[in-house]
């Protein structure tokens, strides 16, 4: 059975609502309650989630145990090739993929959603063939012995999610656990429940029933269920470092393995001698101004040398001002609106705190959109503070919004020092053409990611993870499938 492409985003959150995917089967919540989905971007209702609860997700959890047992036994290749054929399914629906993500997350069509569901089959592909890359090692022992090592699954794999990168993020998490011979249960983020329930309704029509199973549901109700679940074997988490270490706390009284993929206060330094306008395309890029800064990895800190500070900030504020802000359907747009009321407000709050610290000047780019009917959209135009300080909270926490702020320095020690004066460790950037101080500061830098004169986005096969606060153990890697998705079992067989 296949299902046709629906390019209508409204007709398909309609049809999405009150559904959870367990078993194979779109089913309504056993409560039958439900919660609103959103357009963040004029604050209509677009559909209502069913809301699962523990007993959702133990119906989840016990199918995907089921499933699980026969899913193991199929050859790893034969795994991986039905997870590239889910690829490629979902690559014949990118469009209708794209234009839901959009609807629900207020990210923009043409600048985030359409590249976030294009990006889909590429991951899928990817895993898919490293089905044959569960190999095991011959170790040395005694000599009338042969000892090997094999890689087994795990299980069932409980896979939380945010709403920023739902698709990706999810993709990420999935499609390693189940070539590795996993089932899994997602729960997805309750602002962003229908483009992930889309694309799993579309695997299922590839994968045996069971295999993949998703939950919609708010955090305690449905997340934490999950997590503690007794035949939930790992957890593997996406969001904030506050409900990672609720997720990592209930993890550790069953002694299960957990990764964890949480925030960021990303440093960006721009040396004297930087290309500037290649600094500036960089900034923009990094600071993901096109997700209104929803981004774990924003480069939410740029240090500037003093000598070029001044000219670095006119040609940022002069490219973030040419940035179109409007609906997130529309072509035209680069800059969708913020995710929900709760983030509009604690971003607004940030911009309130850092216009007030003594010598900040704040500066508005781009502007508001006109459009009567974004009138109660969630906007706000991207802010670039220069003059505070590194030690201003606006530099010390996460604002997950379109605030940056600009650090003036002129000593290379002391920037390194600043830069890593941070709670979190996800990603770093030097700009310079100094290969030298590029290399040291790769050396120094305390970050899961650094790069040189470059801020680009994660592909399938780097591995990519943050340290200190921002997380625990990769993902996006051969390295990932193995270490976070198998267990490593050694056999002896003792032939004296
Ligand atoms: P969040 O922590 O509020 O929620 C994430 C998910 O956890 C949601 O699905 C939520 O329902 C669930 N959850 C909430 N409470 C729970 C509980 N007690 N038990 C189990 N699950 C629970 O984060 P968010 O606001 O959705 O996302 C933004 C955060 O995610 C930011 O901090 C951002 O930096 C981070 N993030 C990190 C990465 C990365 O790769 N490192 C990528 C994207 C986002």
């Amino acid at each position: 059975m296949s299902l046709e492409q629906n390019l209508d985003p409204f007709a398909l959150a309609d049809q999405l609502s009150n559904k959870l995917l367990i078993d194979g089967k779109l089913t309504p919540a056993l409560s039958g309650k439900s919660f609103p989905v959103v357009n963040p971007a004029t604050g209509a209702v677009i559909a209502h989630a069913a809301d699962g609860v523990a007993a959702d997700v133990d119906l989840a959890v016990q199918s995907a145990a089921k499933a699980q047992k026969s899913w193991a036994k199929l050859h790893p290749r034969e795994r991986g090739r039905l997870v590239q054929e889910c690829g490629r399914l979902l690559n014949t629906h990118v469009e209708e993929i794209a234009k839901l993500v959009a609807l629900e997350t207020g990210k923009a069509l043409r600048t985030e959603s359409r590249v976030e569901a294009g990006v889909l089959a590429d991951v899928f592909v990817f895993f898919g063939g490293l089905g044959s890359e569960l190999k095991g090692e011959s170790v040395p022992f005694k000599t009338d012995s042969i000892t090997i090592t094999q890689r087994e699954p795990i299980g069932v794999v409980g896979a939380i999610i945010p709403w920023n990168v739902p698709l990706l993020l999810m993709a990420l998490k999935i499609a390693p656990a189940m070539v590795a011979g996993n089932t899994v249960v997602v729960k997805s983020a309750e602002e962003a429940p229908l483009a992930v329930l889309r694309v799993a309704q579309i695997m299922n029509q590839v994968l045996p029933p069971g295999v993949f199973n998703m939950i919609s549901g708010d955090g305690p109700g449905a997340g934490a269920p999950l997590v503690s679940h007794p035949k939930v074997g790992k957890v593997t988490f996406t969001g904030s470092v506050e409900t990672g270490k609720i997720v990592y706390k209930t993890a550790a009284e069953k002694l299960i393995p957990v990764t964890l993929e949480l925030g960021g206060k990303s440093p960006m330094i721009v040396m004297a001698d930087a290309d500037i306008d290649r600094a500036v395309a960089g900034a923009i890029t990094g600071m993901r101004f096109t997700r209104q800064g929803q981004s774990c990895t924003a480069a939410s800190r740029m240090f500037v040398h003093a000598a070029i500070h001044d000219e670095f900030v006119s040609k940022l504020k002069a490219k973030v001002d040419e940035m179109v802000m409007g609906d997130p359907l529309d072509e035209k747009t680069d800059i969708g609106s913020i995710i929900s009321p709760e983030q509009f407000a604690k971003v607004k709050s940030y911009i309130a705190l850092g216009e007030a610290a003594p010598g900040a000047t704040t500066l508005r780019c781009s502007a508001m959109p006109t459009d009567p009917a974004l009138a109660k959209g969630l906007f706000i135009q991207p802010v670039i503070f220069t003059g505070i300080p590194n030690d201003h909270r606006v530099c010390k926490e996460e604002i997950f919004g379109p605030v940056t702020a600009v650090v003036k320095f002129t000593d290379y020690e002391d920037v390194i020092a600043q830069a890593n004066d941070t709670e979190y460790g996800l990603a770093a950037s030097i700009w310079t053409k100094d290969l030298k101080t590029a290399l040291d500061a790769t050396q120094r830098l305390e970050a899961g990611l650094v790069q040189v004169n470059q801020n680009l986005v994660v592909q399938p096969n780097m591995s990519y993870g943050g340290v200190k606060q921002s997380g625990l153990g990769k993902e996006a890697s051969l390295e990932s499938m193995l270490e976070h998705f198998t267990h490593k079992k050694t056999i002896i067989l003792n032939l004296g």
